[in-house]
Protein backbone atom coordinates (compact mmCIF):
# COMPACT_ATOMS: atom_id res chain seq x y z
CA UNK A 1 0.00 0.00 0.00
CA UNK A 2 1.61 3.33 -0.92
CA UNK A 3 -0.61 6.11 1.14
CA UNK A 4 -0.57 10.07 0.21
CA UNK A 5 2.32 11.04 2.30
CA UNK A 6 0.14 14.24 3.17
CA UNK A 7 -1.08 11.30 6.01
CA UNK A 8 1.91 10.86 7.67
CA UNK A 9 1.63 15.15 8.99
CA UNK A 10 -2.33 14.16 10.00
CA UNK A 11 -1.95 14.65 13.65
CA UNK A 12 -4.72 13.58 16.00
CA UNK A 13 -6.98 15.11 19.22
CA UNK A 14 -5.58 13.23 22.17
CA UNK A 15 -8.25 13.46 24.45
CA UNK A 16 -9.88 11.07 22.18
CA UNK A 17 -7.41 8.67 22.75
CA UNK A 18 -7.57 9.30 26.60
CA UNK A 19 -10.85 8.41 26.75
CA UNK A 20 -10.65 5.39 25.02
CA UNK A 21 -8.31 4.53 27.36
CA UNK A 22 -10.32 5.62 30.42
CA UNK A 23 -12.99 4.04 29.12
CA UNK A 24 -10.91 0.46 28.64
CA UNK A 25 -9.85 0.89 32.28
CA UNK A 26 -13.33 1.19 33.24
CA UNK A 27 -14.28 -1.88 31.34
CA UNK A 28 -11.95 -3.76 33.80
CA UNK A 29 -13.66 -2.71 36.65
CA UNK A 30 -11.15 0.27 37.81
CA UNK A 31 -13.79 3.55 38.87
CA UNK A 32 -12.46 6.36 36.54
CA UNK A 33 -13.49 9.90 37.03
CA UNK A 34 -13.07 11.31 33.28
CA UNK A 35 -11.81 15.21 33.37
CA UNK A 36 -10.46 14.74 30.16
CA UNK A 37 -12.87 15.11 27.56
CA UNK A 38 -14.82 18.74 26.42
CA UNK A 39 -18.06 18.48 26.49
CA UNK A 40 -20.89 19.15 28.58
CA UNK A 41 -21.66 16.96 31.41
CA UNK A 42 -25.54 18.11 30.95
CA UNK A 43 -27.95 16.77 28.45
CA UNK A 44 -29.24 19.17 25.84
CA UNK A 45 -32.31 20.76 26.70
CA UNK A 46 -35.20 18.88 26.04
CA UNK A 47 -37.05 21.25 23.83
CA UNK A 48 -34.16 20.72 21.35
CA UNK A 49 -34.50 17.03 21.75
CA UNK A 50 -38.40 17.66 20.98
CA UNK A 51 -37.66 19.78 18.13
CA UNK A 52 -35.09 16.96 16.55
CA UNK A 53 -38.20 14.17 17.38
CA UNK A 54 -41.07 16.46 15.62
CA UNK A 55 -38.36 16.85 12.63
CA UNK A 56 -38.06 12.97 12.14
CA UNK A 57 -41.46 12.08 12.45
CA UNK A 58 -42.37 15.00 10.37
CA UNK A 59 -40.98 13.51 7.31
CA UNK A 60 -37.40 15.43 7.58
CA UNK A 61 -35.50 12.97 6.29
CA UNK A 62 -34.58 13.97 2.65
CA UNK A 63 -31.39 16.35 2.01
CA UNK A 64 -31.05 19.62 2.50
CA UNK A 65 -29.49 22.79 0.92
CA UNK A 66 -25.94 22.17 1.00
CA UNK A 67 -25.37 25.47 3.09
CA UNK A 68 -28.43 24.41 5.46
CA UNK A 69 -32.10 25.27 6.04
CA UNK A 70 -32.99 28.76 5.13
CA UNK A 71 -34.62 29.26 8.99
CA UNK A 72 -31.49 27.75 10.42
CA UNK A 73 -29.03 30.02 8.60
CA UNK A 74 -31.47 32.69 9.25
CA UNK A 75 -31.22 32.33 13.12
CA UNK A 76 -27.32 32.11 12.99
CA UNK A 77 -27.75 35.37 11.49
CA UNK A 78 -29.60 37.26 13.85
CA UNK A 79 -27.74 34.99 17.03
CA UNK A 80 -24.62 37.12 15.37
CA UNK A 81 -26.22 40.21 15.10
CA UNK A 82 -27.82 39.51 19.04
CA UNK A 83 -24.60 38.89 20.52
CA UNK A 84 -21.84 40.42 18.75
CA UNK A 85 -23.53 43.48 17.68
CA UNK A 86 -23.22 43.03 13.61
CA UNK A 87 -25.91 42.76 10.98
CA UNK A 88 -24.50 39.39 8.52
CA UNK A 89 -26.32 37.84 6.08
CA UNK A 90 -27.91 34.13 5.79
CA UNK A 91 -26.26 34.01 2.35
CA UNK A 92 -22.78 33.60 4.10
CA UNK A 93 -23.34 31.01 6.68
CA UNK A 94 -22.60 27.38 6.04
CA UNK A 95 -23.77 24.76 8.35
CA UNK A 96 -21.38 21.81 9.10
CA UNK A 97 -21.62 18.88 11.20
CA UNK A 98 -19.45 20.13 14.07
CA UNK A 99 -16.69 22.97 14.67
CA UNK A 100 -14.13 21.17 13.55
CA UNK A 101 -15.76 21.25 9.72
CA UNK A 102 -15.56 24.94 9.68
CA UNK A 103 -11.60 24.48 10.66
CA UNK A 104 -11.16 21.99 8.29
CA UNK A 105 -12.27 24.04 5.45
CA UNK A 106 -11.00 27.62 6.47
CA UNK A 107 -7.16 25.84 6.81
CA UNK A 108 -7.86 23.71 3.52
CA UNK A 109 -8.74 26.69 1.57
CA UNK A 110 -5.32 28.52 2.24
CA UNK A 111 -2.72 25.78 3.67
CA UNK A 112 -0.24 25.17 0.37
CA UNK A 113 3.64 24.42 0.53
CA UNK A 114 4.90 28.08 0.86
CA UNK A 115 2.13 29.10 2.44
CA UNK A 116 2.52 30.58 6.29
CA UNK A 117 -0.87 29.72 8.43
CA UNK A 118 -0.79 31.14 12.50
CA UNK A 119 -1.85 29.30 14.83
CA UNK A 120 -2.04 29.70 18.74
CA UNK A 121 0.03 27.14 20.80
CA UNK A 122 -0.81 25.51 23.66
CA UNK A 123 -4.31 25.24 21.73
CA UNK A 124 -6.75 22.87 19.97
CA UNK A 125 -4.63 20.26 18.32
CA UNK A 126 -6.07 20.16 15.35
CA UNK A 127 -5.12 23.65 13.85
CA UNK A 128 -1.55 22.27 13.80
CA UNK A 129 -2.40 19.10 12.54
CA UNK A 130 -4.57 20.80 9.57
CA UNK A 131 -2.08 23.19 8.57
CA UNK A 132 0.71 20.42 8.46
CA UNK A 133 -1.82 18.03 6.31
CA UNK A 134 -1.79 20.57 3.99
CA UNK A 135 1.44 21.08 3.61
CA UNK A 136 1.71 24.93 4.81
CA UNK A 137 4.24 26.32 7.64
CA UNK A 138 2.75 26.04 10.91
CA UNK A 139 3.62 29.33 12.82
CA UNK A 140 3.07 29.06 16.14
CA UNK A 141 1.72 32.22 18.04
CA UNK A 142 2.99 31.33 22.04
CA UNK A 143 -0.26 31.50 24.54
CA UNK A 144 1.94 32.52 27.96
CA UNK A 145 0.86 32.10 30.96
CA UNK A 146 2.00 35.09 32.25
CA UNK A 147 -0.47 36.79 29.75
CA UNK A 148 -3.03 35.08 31.14
CA UNK A 149 -3.22 32.80 28.63
CA UNK A 150 -4.34 35.87 26.35
CA UNK A 151 -2.64 36.49 22.78
CA UNK A 152 -0.51 38.58 22.52
CA UNK A 153 -0.88 41.21 19.72
CA UNK A 154 2.77 41.98 19.36
CA UNK A 155 3.64 38.08 19.37
CA UNK A 156 1.22 37.88 16.14
CA UNK A 157 2.75 40.89 14.28
CA UNK A 158 6.40 39.59 14.32
CA UNK A 159 5.53 36.53 13.22
CA UNK A 160 3.71 38.14 9.58
CA UNK A 161 5.55 38.03 6.35
CA UNK A 162 4.38 38.38 3.32
CA UNK A 163 3.37 34.53 2.76
CA UNK A 164 0.69 34.62 5.82
CA UNK A 165 -2.28 33.57 4.28
CA UNK A 166 -4.57 32.92 7.66
CA UNK A 167 -4.43 33.84 11.36
CA UNK A 168 -6.35 31.40 13.92
CA UNK A 169 -7.30 33.11 16.60
CA UNK A 170 -9.33 30.94 19.38
CA UNK A 171 -10.96 32.97 22.61
CA UNK A 172 -12.17 32.09 25.11
CA UNK A 173 -9.37 29.61 24.73
CA UNK A 174 -9.16 25.42 24.61
CA UNK A 175 -7.19 24.07 26.72
CA UNK A 176 -6.48 27.11 29.37
CA UNK A 177 -9.57 29.12 29.22
CA UNK A 178 -7.92 32.40 28.34
CA UNK A 179 -9.66 34.77 26.57
CA UNK A 180 -8.40 37.40 24.51
CA UNK A 181 -8.88 41.24 26.25
CA UNK A 182 -10.67 43.71 23.80
CA UNK A 183 -7.42 46.22 23.94
CA UNK A 184 -5.13 43.34 22.41
CA UNK A 185 -7.61 42.82 20.06
CA UNK A 186 -7.94 46.30 18.37
CA UNK A 187 -4.17 46.39 18.47
CA UNK A 188 -3.66 43.39 17.04
CA UNK A 189 -6.17 44.65 14.22
CA UNK A 190 -4.51 48.20 13.97
CA UNK A 191 -1.43 46.20 12.49
CA UNK A 192 -3.30 44.47 10.23
CA UNK A 193 -3.35 46.91 7.81
CA UNK A 194 -0.11 46.16 6.19
CA UNK A 195 -1.48 42.34 5.37
CA UNK A 196 -4.30 43.28 3.21
CA UNK A 197 -4.33 39.51 2.35
CA UNK A 198 -4.42 37.51 5.55
CA UNK A 199 -7.88 36.13 6.37
CA UNK A 200 -8.96 35.28 9.99
CA UNK A 201 -10.43 32.03 11.25
CA UNK A 202 -11.69 33.31 14.29
CA UNK A 203 -13.11 30.23 16.70
CA UNK A 204 -15.70 31.48 19.06
CA UNK A 205 -17.28 27.93 19.85
CA UNK A 206 -16.68 28.89 24.05
CA UNK A 207 -17.73 32.77 23.80
CA UNK A 208 -20.94 32.53 25.44
CA UNK A 209 -18.76 30.72 28.30
CA UNK A 210 -16.95 33.71 30.07
CA UNK A 211 -17.13 34.16 33.93
CA UNK A 212 -16.24 37.31 35.96
CA UNK A 213 -15.81 40.79 34.28
CA UNK A 214 -15.11 38.74 31.06
CA UNK A 215 -16.83 39.65 27.54
CA UNK A 216 -16.59 38.53 24.38
CA UNK A 217 -14.26 40.11 21.76
CA UNK A 218 -14.51 39.24 17.93
CA UNK A 219 -12.89 40.30 15.07
CA UNK A 220 -15.52 40.26 13.33
CA UNK A 221 -16.84 43.49 14.84
CA UNK A 222 -14.22 45.58 13.53
CA UNK A 223 -15.28 46.73 9.73
CA UNK A 224 -11.21 47.43 8.95
CA UNK A 225 -11.14 43.13 8.98
CA UNK A 226 -14.79 41.97 8.65
CA UNK A 227 -14.49 41.17 4.67
CA UNK A 228 -11.51 38.99 5.79
CA UNK A 229 -12.54 36.78 9.20
CA UNK A 230 -14.25 32.99 8.90
CA UNK A 231 -16.23 32.77 12.26
CA UNK A 232 -16.95 29.36 13.61
CA UNK A 233 -18.98 28.59 16.13
CA UNK A 234 -21.46 25.93 16.40
CA UNK A 235 -23.72 23.88 19.10
CA UNK A 236 -21.85 21.22 20.80
CA UNK A 237 -20.48 23.06 24.08
CA UNK A 238 -23.29 25.94 24.36
CA UNK A 239 -26.33 23.59 23.91
CA UNK A 240 -24.62 20.24 25.24
CA UNK A 241 -25.27 19.03 21.45
CA UNK A 242 -21.60 17.32 20.87
CA UNK A 243 -22.71 14.23 19.97
CA UNK A 244 -25.46 15.65 17.80
CA UNK A 245 -22.61 17.18 15.32
CA UNK A 246 -23.18 20.76 14.52
CA UNK A 247 -21.52 23.36 13.64
CA UNK A 248 -21.31 26.89 11.60
CA UNK A 249 -19.04 28.90 9.59
CA UNK A 250 -19.71 32.85 9.13
CA UNK A 251 -17.94 33.01 5.43
CA UNK A 252 -16.61 36.25 3.91
CA UNK A 253 -18.56 36.92 0.61
CA UNK A 254 -15.27 35.72 -1.34
CA UNK A 255 -15.45 32.60 -0.03
CA UNK A 256 -18.53 31.57 0.97
CA UNK A 257 -18.31 29.30 -2.96
CA UNK A 258 -15.07 27.65 -2.08
CA UNK A 259 -16.15 26.42 1.50
CA UNK A 260 -19.38 25.75 0.08
CA UNK A 261 -18.10 23.62 -2.67
CA UNK A 262 -15.84 21.80 -0.19
CA UNK A 263 -19.16 20.61 1.68
CA UNK A 264 -20.98 19.16 -1.32
CA UNK A 265 -17.63 17.23 -1.58
CA UNK A 266 -17.82 16.39 2.25
CA UNK A 267 -20.45 15.53 3.27
CA UNK A 268 -23.57 17.26 1.02
CA UNK A 269 -25.68 18.51 3.91
CA UNK A 270 -25.85 18.20 7.34
CA UNK A 271 -28.45 15.82 8.79
CA UNK A 272 -32.16 17.41 8.59
CA UNK A 273 -33.56 16.73 12.28
CA UNK A 274 -30.38 17.90 13.68
CA UNK A 275 -30.69 21.52 11.99
CA UNK A 276 -34.38 21.50 13.68
CA UNK A 277 -32.50 20.58 16.80
CA UNK A 278 -30.72 23.35 15.93
CA UNK A 279 -32.59 26.04 15.66
CA UNK A 280 -35.01 25.19 18.33
CA UNK A 281 -31.42 25.59 20.43
CA UNK A 282 -31.38 29.04 19.01
CA UNK A 283 -34.74 30.38 18.90
CA UNK A 284 -35.80 29.34 22.30
CA UNK A 285 -34.93 29.77 25.92
CA UNK A 286 -31.89 29.84 26.89
CA UNK A 287 -32.44 29.90 30.80
CA UNK A 288 -31.23 26.19 30.60
CA UNK A 289 -28.34 26.66 28.74
CA UNK A 290 -27.88 29.80 30.97
CA UNK A 291 -28.32 27.71 34.01
CA UNK A 292 -25.73 25.29 33.05
CA UNK A 293 -23.20 28.11 32.34
CA UNK A 294 -23.48 29.14 35.95
CA UNK A 295 -23.07 26.07 37.08
CA UNK A 296 -19.72 25.97 35.50
CA UNK A 297 -18.84 28.83 36.37
CA UNK A 298 -19.21 27.88 40.32
CA UNK A 299 -17.14 24.60 39.59
CA UNK A 300 -14.81 27.08 38.06
CA UNK A 301 -14.33 28.63 41.58
CA UNK A 302 -14.19 25.27 43.07
CA UNK A 303 -11.94 23.80 41.46
CA UNK A 304 -9.12 26.91 41.71
CA UNK A 305 -8.25 26.77 44.71
CA UNK A 306 -8.40 23.01 45.32
CA UNK A 307 -5.82 22.78 42.51
CA UNK A 308 -3.21 25.15 44.10
CA UNK A 309 -3.35 23.39 47.45
CA UNK A 310 -2.01 20.39 45.28
CA UNK A 311 2.26 20.34 45.98
CA UNK A 312 3.63 21.42 42.67
CA UNK A 313 0.51 22.57 41.06
CA UNK A 314 -0.27 26.39 39.91
CA UNK A 315 -3.14 26.96 38.83
CA UNK A 316 -4.59 30.21 37.23
CA UNK A 317 -7.90 31.14 37.02
CA UNK A 318 -9.26 30.89 33.53
CA UNK A 319 -11.20 33.29 31.89
CA UNK A 320 -13.80 31.16 30.05
CA UNK A 321 -14.40 27.73 28.43
CA UNK A 322 -14.36 24.83 30.77
CA UNK A 323 -10.82 24.31 31.24
CA UNK A 324 -8.29 24.45 33.95
CA UNK A 325 -4.61 24.51 33.01
CA UNK A 326 -2.08 23.82 36.04
CA UNK A 327 1.01 24.49 35.92
CA UNK A 328 2.91 21.61 36.93
CA UNK A 329 6.21 22.01 36.69
CA UNK A 330 6.72 22.07 40.85
CA UNK A 331 5.92 18.38 40.64
CA UNK A 332 9.23 17.64 38.49
CA UNK A 333 7.38 15.73 36.32
CA UNK A 334 6.62 16.14 32.63
CA UNK A 335 3.21 16.77 31.57
CA UNK A 336 2.59 13.10 29.85
CA UNK A 337 3.86 11.34 33.22
CA UNK A 338 1.92 13.10 35.84
CA UNK A 339 -1.29 12.38 33.19
CA UNK A 340 -0.28 8.48 32.72
CA UNK A 341 0.56 8.38 36.36
CA UNK A 342 -2.82 10.17 37.83
CA UNK A 343 -4.97 8.46 35.11
CA UNK A 344 -3.39 4.58 36.25
CA UNK A 345 -2.94 5.34 39.46
CA UNK A 346 -5.34 7.58 40.96
CA UNK A 347 -8.04 6.58 38.32
CA UNK A 348 -8.58 10.27 36.81
CA UNK A 349 -8.73 11.15 33.43
CA UNK A 350 -6.57 14.80 32.48
CA UNK A 351 -5.03 15.22 28.84
CA UNK A 352 -1.52 16.12 29.26
CA UNK A 353 -0.55 20.21 27.90
CA UNK A 354 1.75 18.35 25.10
CA UNK A 355 -1.16 17.13 23.65
CA UNK A 356 -1.87 21.06 22.22
CA UNK A 357 1.80 22.29 21.39
CA UNK A 358 5.15 21.54 22.16
CA UNK A 359 4.29 24.80 24.36
CA UNK A 360 2.23 23.01 26.64
CA UNK A 361 4.93 21.09 28.20
CA UNK A 362 4.18 22.04 31.90
CA UNK A 363 0.93 21.61 31.95
CA UNK A 364 -1.87 19.47 32.13
CA UNK A 365 -5.92 20.36 31.25
CA UNK A 366 -8.88 18.85 33.12
CA UNK A 367 -12.30 19.87 31.99
CA UNK A 368 -14.69 20.70 34.75
CA UNK A 369 -17.76 19.65 32.66
CA UNK A 370 -18.12 17.15 36.06
CA UNK A 371 -20.11 17.32 39.11
CA UNK A 372 -18.78 19.39 41.96
CA UNK A 373 -18.79 15.61 43.85
CA UNK A 374 -17.08 14.32 41.19
CA UNK A 375 -14.32 16.84 40.74
CA UNK A 376 -13.68 16.96 44.60
CA UNK A 377 -13.07 13.14 44.57
CA UNK A 378 -10.84 13.45 41.62
CA UNK A 379 -8.56 16.20 43.47
CA UNK A 380 -8.58 14.32 46.73
CA UNK A 381 -7.31 10.90 44.81
CA UNK A 382 -4.47 13.22 42.60
CA UNK A 383 -3.17 14.48 46.01
CA UNK A 384 -2.78 10.77 47.71
CA UNK A 385 -0.58 9.87 44.43
CA UNK A 386 1.65 13.56 44.54
N1 LIG B 1 -12.81 24.53 18.48
C1 LIG B 1 -12.35 24.34 19.71
C2 LIG B 1 -11.47 25.36 20.33
C3 LIG B 1 -12.70 23.18 20.43
O1 LIG B 1 -12.24 23.00 21.67
C4 LIG B 1 -13.52 22.22 19.81
C5 LIG B 1 -13.88 20.98 20.49
O2 LIG B 1 -13.35 20.59 21.49
C6 LIG B 1 -13.95 22.46 18.51
C7 LIG B 1 -13.60 23.63 17.88
C8 LIG B 1 -14.76 21.45 17.76
O3 LIG B 1 -16.06 21.42 18.11
P1 LIG B 1 -17.06 20.32 17.51
O4 LIG B 1 -17.13 19.22 18.52
O5 LIG B 1 -18.34 21.06 17.34
O6 LIG B 1 -16.50 19.85 16.21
Amino acid sequence: MQLAKSMSRLGTETAFDVMARANQLRAQGKDIIDLSIGQSDFRAPQSIVEAAVKAFRDGHHSYTPTRGILELREAVAQDIHTRRGVKVSADNVLIVPGGKVTMFFAIQLFAEPGAEILYPNPGFPIYQSLINYGGAKAVAIPILEENKFAFSADAILERLTPNSRLLILNSPANPTGGATPRSELEKLINGLDDYPDLYILSDEIYSRMLYGEHQHASPLEYEQVRDRVILLDGWSKTYAMAGLRLGYGLWPADLIEHATRLAVNVHSCVNAPTQFAGLEALTGSQDEVEAMFAEFDRRRQFIVPKLNELAGFNCHDPSGAFYVFPNITGTGLSSATLQSRILEEAGVATVPGTSFGNLGEGYIRLSYANSIENIGLAIERIKSIL
